[in-house]
């Protein structure tokens, strides 16, 4: 198997449009296959907000996309920690680093996708992946409609419940629910009953639930929840149930807590919006098969108190374009990019996978969170842990065989 010179991507939201920007850079053909149809109506309210961290920002840098995340993004200067309706108490960061970016989902997916696009890559919506045929000479992508596409390679940018991880290997682990629902709502807060500057992120672990909340150039409070709820909704399932429901859920689970129960009164329902069930992809064995590769969260979907998902997708698919670039065949082009990965996504997982079982605690636990946390925080090394997570940087021009890579590439 040669260096490819076409490739499909399956996927269209976070790294599918990034990977198939930077293989196009990298001189091979790439169409992206999306599952979602094109109205812009569906793809509005996809999902709520999202953080991208400094790591994600520097690797968008490399396909030029990150000018435009920031002129639509919020950057969060101050970030600080609340346990059981206490004051908030200041969260270290990493010294000299710029700050995260807050942007909603489907603001991200239009940068993307219009950034691909003007590299001449064709995206191709209403196109569900349900199985290939592999043969010597390239791989042939079947959809839902009946149509089908080849390529050289075909690369699996098709989240959480990836199918293509499927069709590289049945046996592999499925993503774990973690348990809990997200949710997104808009506060007025003209009077400023709550003391936020804009720029400001609060984490705060509630009586009975986490959530977090921030304040926004418009003057509103964002806040994002994360509800306990043993049963898994899909967001298709979420989105039926009608909204006065879950408010009501929200209403009696943050009603102890201050200002969760506040903040739950007086969001009003039509700003209100799922955003779906959490969850973690366990390790995965097989990142690759014959000619179809993992990237994004399909093989490496960390917690999302990580605050590292959509940064490590960005980073996974920047570095797969590169080791396809420069690799002289596929076997080792996936061996080279499984080796510059699965170290860095499989640590930061581990990290987000302790945050998590915090999120939804009982009395005991969070009796035991108010000391142990500001504890935790104070013996944290943060430049140790957080700083190498966010000050990685790719060095596209250098080759990815091993030889010149960047000490931080690694
Ligand atoms: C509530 C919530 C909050 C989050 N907050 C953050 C945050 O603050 N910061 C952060 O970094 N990350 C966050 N994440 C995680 C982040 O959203 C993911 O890590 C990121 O979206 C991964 O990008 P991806 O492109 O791999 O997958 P996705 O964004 O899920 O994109 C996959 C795409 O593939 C398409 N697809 C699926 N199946 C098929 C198929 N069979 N055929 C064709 N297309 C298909 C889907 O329609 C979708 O467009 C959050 C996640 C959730 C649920």
């Amino acid at each position: 198997m040669t260096a490819p010179q076409t490739a499909l991507v399956i996927g269209g939201g976070i790294a599918g449009p990034v990977a198939a920007t930077a293989l196009t850079m990298a001189g091979i053909e790439t169409a992206v296959y999306e599952a979602r149809p094109a109205d812009p109506a569906a793809a509005n309210g996809i999902g709520g907000s999202l953080a991208l961290e400094p790591n994600g920002l520097a690797a968008l840098r490399i396909i030029g996309a990150d000018d435009a995340v920031r002129a639509s993004a919020i950057p969060i200067v101050r970030s600080s920690m609340s346990i059981a309706s206490r004051p908030g108490r200041e969260m270290p960061a990493p010294q000299g680093l710029p700050p995260r970016q807050l942007i909603d989902r489907g603001v991200l997916h239009g940068i993307l996708g219009e950034r691909a696009r003007l590299a001449g890559v064709p995206i191709h919506h209403g196109k569900k992946l349900i199985g290939v045929e592999e043969g010597p000479d390239g791989v042939t992508a079947n959809f839902a409609d009946g149509s089908s596409a080849s390529a050289d390679v075909l690369i699996g940018a098709d989240g959480v419940h990836s199918v293509v991880r499927g069709l590289i290997d049945p046996g592999a682990p499925s993503a774990r629910y973690l348990n809990l629902l997200g949710f997104e709502g808009l506060v007025d807060d003209a009077h400023g009953v709550i003391d936020l500057v804009p720029g400001s992120m609060t984490f705060a672990f509630g009586k009975r639930a986490y959530y977090l909340y921030w304040k926004r150039p418009d003057g509103r409070i964002g806040w994002g929840v994360n509800l306990p709820s043993p049963q898994y909704f899909s967001l298709r399932e979420a989105r039926a149930v009608p909204v006065d429901e879950w408010l009501q859920t929200l209403r009696e689970t943050y009603a102890g807590d201050s200002p969760g129960g506040w903040l739950a009164e007086r969001t009003p329902s039509e700003t209100l919006q799922a955003v779906g069930g959490l969850h973690i992809m366990p390790p995965v064995p097989h990142w690759y098969r014959g000619r179809m590769v993992l990237v994004g969260d399909a093989v490496h979907a960390p917690s999302n108190s990580t605050g590292q998902g959509a940064s490590l997708a960005v980073e996974s698919a920047i570095q797969l374009a590169r080791c396809l670039r420069d690799l002289p065949d596929l076997p080792s082009a996936f061996a080279t990019y499984e080796r510059l990965r699965r170290t860095r996504v499989e640590t930061i997982a581990a990290r987000g996978a302790r945050v998590s079982h915090a999120k939804a605690p009982g009395p005991v636990a969070q009796r035991m969170m108010r000391v142990m946390i500001p504890l935790m925080l104070k013996a944290m090394n943060i430049e140790k842990t957080l700083g190498e997570e966010q000050r990685y940087t790719i060095d596209w021009d250098a080759p990815a065989d091993g030889v010149a890579m960047s000490p931080r590439s690694v």
